[in-house]
């Protein structure tokens, strides 16, 4: 039997190691800190395939850009990093168009299908997590926002499932009694799901450490061993771990990582996302709400529920600024009727990992047989864990996958 090593224990790394256990591999995963505690843990926790798209969308133009620079922007590119961040922007700026946004919904499908069969089948097969069937509810301003997606989501693919359910005026109300009578519209899809994300990366934690992995906290990778192009094992601050395989998950560090181990790097960068978890022993929100205009989203949980939201773009950080903190909260008081009280609660910021042309990174590492990467799932990690660890697990054990994964390979930056 051989041994792969999953250098990063969040939403990735685990589902990847539970699935490549689920195919008889001996694992061990390697992670910085604890398994989890990552951009993996204070997200929104939405399970939405039908969100699934590349960040990158036409008509993103240099006018727009700068109004990202404004420090009160739900999006926003921190003036001092702009200088290291050039390359990245100015691919990301190149994949702005409708052709590559076509390409890439087409490329995000293969990890967003059979979302919803995944999730069911992992809590099936005993790992316990606190999962959530309420859909996803989204409320406007105004009412043109709400027509305006409408009319987008008509030219782009079917979507999954069912068709929205709208609301405007007090049916909205009535239907979601916390939203203010500032907002005007709503737009319900019923077969979205959420997650608390912490009891997903607790339960599977707890299932891979039951059955037979090994999971290594707080021992940061910092270089590999290879022997010629095969690496034999990656260096840690806690000693040498060998292996047979090796696979990065490290979020939005993976083309660091890649870097030290493999010595080839990856144009990975971080999108900063803030949020609020506030402790309440009933939730005001019947369900999830995404405060579109605001580009915030709420999540009620058991015992509490969420303020999420915010895209940073300032370099590879964990630095909480306040001032997201505070637009997350003026945002969510126009929408919701709510006092500041409700809005106080545990403030975290996570590191989505971005790839500039806005797709997941799934693949072997150039030139290097035995070294994986799976990263770049940006604002729906969660969403597409456990289908992301299914194909990896193939292609890791087996050598080949069901869907070609060529629109993700790492290989497509190597030449840029
Ligand atoms: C505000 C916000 C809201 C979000 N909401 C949603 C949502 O509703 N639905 C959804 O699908 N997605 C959402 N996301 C996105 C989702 O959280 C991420 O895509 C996902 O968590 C990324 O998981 P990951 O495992 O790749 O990275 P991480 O969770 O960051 O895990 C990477 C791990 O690698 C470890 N690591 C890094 N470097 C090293 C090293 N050198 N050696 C060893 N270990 C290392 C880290 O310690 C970490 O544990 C949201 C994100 C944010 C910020």
């Amino acid at each position: 039997m051989s041994r792969t090593v999953v250098v990063g224990g969040g939403v990735i790394g685990l589902a990847c190691a539970y699935a490549l256990r689920k195919q008889g591999e001996e694992v061990t995963v390697v992670d910085a800190a604890e398994p989890g505690a990552g951009c993996s843990k204070g997200n929104a926790g939405w399970i939405v395939p039908t969100l699934a798209e590349p960040l990158p969308t036409p008509g993103l133009t240099w006018i727009s850009m700068l109004w990202l620079l404004r420090r009160d922007s739900p999006l926003h590119i921190d003036p001092r990093a702009v200088l290291g961040l050039a390359p990245w922007l100015w691919t990301f700026w190149r994949h702005c168009n409708a052709d590559d946004f076509r390409s890439g919904r087409r490329a995000w499908e293969i990890v967003a299908t059979n979302v919803m069969e995944s999730f069911d089948a992992l809590a099936a097969d005993g790992v316990t997590l606190e999962m959530h069937r309420a859909g996803l509810l989204f409320v406007f301003l105004r009412e043109s926002a709400m027509r305006a997606m409408l009319h987008e989501a008509g030219d782009g693919p079917a979507p999954h499932g069912t068709e929205p359910r709208i609301f405007t005026g007090n049916e909205l109300r009535e239907f979601e009694p916390s939203v203010s009578d500032a907002v005007t519209a709503g737009m319900w899809i019923e077969q979205e799901r959420h997650v608390r994300p912490e009891t997903l990366c607790g339960g599977l934690a707890q299932w891979l450490t039951a059955h037979g992995v090994e999971i290594r906290a707080g021992g940061a990778v910092t270089g590999g061993h290879l022997d010629g192009r095969t690496l034999r094992a990656v260096r840690t601050t806690h000693g040498d771990v060998a292996g047979d395989r090796f696979l990065i998950a490290a979020g939005a560090r993976s083309g660091l990582v890649s870097e030290a181990i493999a010595g080839v790097p990856l144009p990975i960068q971080a999108g900063k996302g803030y949020s609020i978890t506030v402790p309440a022993s009933k939730s005001r929100y019947r369900r999830p709400l995404y405060l579109e205009e605001a580009r915030l989203a709420v999540t009620p949980f058991e015992g509490g529920y969420r303020f999420a939201g915010t895209m940073e773009l300032s370099g590879i950080n964990e630095r909480l600024v306040s001032d997201r903190i505070s637009a997350i909260r003026q945002s969510a008081q126009r929408y919701l009727t709510l006092s500041a009280g409700e809005m106080t609660g545990i403030e975290w910021v996570g590191m989505r990992p971005l790839a500039p042309d806005g797709l997941p990174v799934m693949g072997p590492i150039p030139g290097r047989p035995n070294v994986f990467v799976a990263t770049g799932h940006g604002m729906l990690g969660v969403t597409t864990a456990l289908t992301t660890a299914r194909l990896m697990a193939d292609l890791i054990v087996r050598g080949s996958t069901s869907v070609s994964l060529s629109a993700l390979d790492p290989g497509r930056f190597a030449s840029r």
